[in-house]
């Protein structure tokens, strides 16, 4: 759609970073671009049925506090380690390099929930896959997980497999 491919011009390509080697997209243009932000939120949403997003730490709380306005739910963050004061659950998983932790607060999620989960990108898959754990492990159902950007050569989508995922935008 018009407006999507638009939205995806805004997207800024930087070389080598956050190490040597790697192109980090940054989609902070796009977000602060109104019409930007209005297509990637509807179109993250639609069709989808859902009675709460779960976004990712950290573009994933920005992009996925629209969604669940525009769709009249509520929002849950899920964080990395050591930011929360209650934790309902965590999953460890490896990443290319090293590890990381997502962090599910209390009080927030409820058995038989749809979630929708949201995030920037989808590069290799582990954030996601992560997410989905998190979910699942709270009795709670993954109605689908949505990014902005799927780099589709890191075949991140196999880590998610058995789940809806949605990718606005590939490169
Ligand atoms: P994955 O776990 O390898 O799929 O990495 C996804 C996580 O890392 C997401 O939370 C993204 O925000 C971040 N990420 C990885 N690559 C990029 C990129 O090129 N641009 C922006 N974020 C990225």
């Amino acid at each position: 759609d018009h407006a999507l491919r638009q939205a995806a011009e805004l997207i800024r390509e930087v070389p080598d970073f956050p190490e040597p080697g790697v192109l980090f997209r940054d989609i902070s243009p796009l977000l602060a671009d109104g019409a930007g932000l209005n297509a990637v939120v509807s179109a993250l949403g639609r069709d989808f049925e859902f009675d709460v997003v779960a976004g990712v730490e950290a573009r994933g709380f920005l992009v996925g506090a629209a969604v669940a306005q525009e769709f009249g739910t509520g929002v849950i963050g899920l964080r990395k380690p050591g930011k929360l004061p209650v934790v309902a659950d965590r999953v460890d998983y490896t990443l290319e390099y090293g590890r990381a932790t997502l962090e599910l607060p209390a009080d927030t999620l409820r058995a038989g929930q749809r979630v929708l989960i949201v995030d920037d990108v989808l590069a290799t898959g582990g954030t996601l896959g992560a997410a989905c754990r998190l979910v699942r492990q709270a009795g709670a159902d993954v109605a689908a997980a949505a990014v902005v950007l799927e780099l589709t050569a890191l075949e991140g989508r196999d880590k998610i497999m058995g789940e809806t995922v949605r990718a606005l935008l590939k490169a």
